[in-house]
């Protein structure tokens, strides 16, 4: 496996690669760490002249809090950068967590947030907690900028809200809270996950206030399952163990699973209830804990 011969550009502002982007339409593309993009090129799925390394623009860099709490990260943020930064530790513990279990150590070194939903495979991980977190994403090119929902960005299987000229500038996660709660859990036989599960959790005066629930790998696309949250809403203390049985009956019932690899479309649909069962137990202890 050889890759097709391609020039590469190393703009330094966004307006620069959006340029790159639209003098070369259809052979030209944005590259940040390669291990989806290189891959594929590799396997002649498919091929570019032109690859735009958004690696050296800083508006794609960084993690930092925004005014209001937000917490954003750079799209060129690689896997291991998120899993060794004190500030997602200190914020968003469940997505360090996240992080530590996403491939292996080599492709976390060089894999980006951005290049993972960008390219919009099933199995994203980080795809299924900003979700379930209510995250933003921002795309710019050399018209200006606009921010979307994660859950509009991610438009299916293997395809994004983006323009081919656009980028994707940053990910910005709603503040964290007294009260507010994250959890995540998945199962991997193979390098790719067999399912994953996402949960945000909110409790106000004793009772979970709001919740929200996605999945990936086990189905198309990751997905935020908005029914299964709403079956969550109101349950307290010893209540709890019921509303997460009918929330794992609604997941179950929900999700739109597949024969694959992993196993058949049941056995995906049995994991999806394990998992949830987990994640949205950790995101509970978490919004409770004092
Ligand atoms: C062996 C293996 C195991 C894996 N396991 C997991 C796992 O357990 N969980 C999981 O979630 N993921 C997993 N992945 C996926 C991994 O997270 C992604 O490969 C990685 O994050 C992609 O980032 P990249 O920077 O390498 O993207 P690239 O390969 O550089 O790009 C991917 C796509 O995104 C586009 N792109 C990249 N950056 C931008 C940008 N800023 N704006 C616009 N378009 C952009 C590119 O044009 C390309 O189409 C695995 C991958 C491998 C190879």
């Amino acid at each position: 496996m050889t890759i097709p011969r391609f020039e590469l550009h190393v703009p330094t502002s966004v307006a620069e690669a959006s340029e790159l982007l639209r003098r070369y339409p259809g052979e030209a593309v944005p590259y940040a760490g390669g291990t989806e993009l290189l891959q594929t090129m590799k396997l002649g799925l498919a091929s570019f002249e032109h690859l735009v390394d958004v690696k050296r623009i800083p508006a794609l860099a960084g993690i930092a809090v925004q005014p209001g709490g937000w917490l954003r990260i750079g799209a060129t943020t690689t896997h291991r950068e998120i899993e060794r930064s004190a500030l997602v530790g200190e914020r968003l513990p469940a997505l360090r967590l996240l992080e530590r279990q996403v491939a292996n150590v080599r492709v976390r070194n060089t894999g980006t947030l951005g290049g993972n939903l960008c390219f919009a495979e099933p199995h994203s991980d980080p795809a299924a907690f900003l979700l379930a977190a209510g995250a933003r994403v921002r795309l710019g090119s050399a018209e200006g900028e606009r921010e979307l929902d994660v859950d509009a960005f991610i438009a299916g299987p293997l395809f994004t809200d983006r323009a081919p000229d656009e980028l994707l500038l940053d990910v910005r996660v709603p503040p964290a809270r007294p009260g507010r709660g994250h959890g995540f859990a998945k199962l991997a036989f193979f390098e790719r996950p067999a399912a994953s599960v996402a949960c945000r959790i909110d409790v106000a005066e004793g009772a979970i206030a709001d919740a929200r629930v996605a999945v990936a790998s086990a189905c198309e696309s990751p997905v935020l399952l908005e029914r299964v949250g709403q079956t969550l809403v109101g349950a307290r203390g010893a209540d709890l163990d019921d509303a997460l049985g009918a929330a794992v009956e609604a997941a179950r019932h929900d999700v739109e699973t597949f024969d694959d690899v992993n196993g058949s479309a049941d056995y995906k649909r049995h994991l999806v209830g394990l998992l949830l069962r987990a994640a949205a137990t950790s995101a509970y202890e978490e919004a409770t804990r004092a």
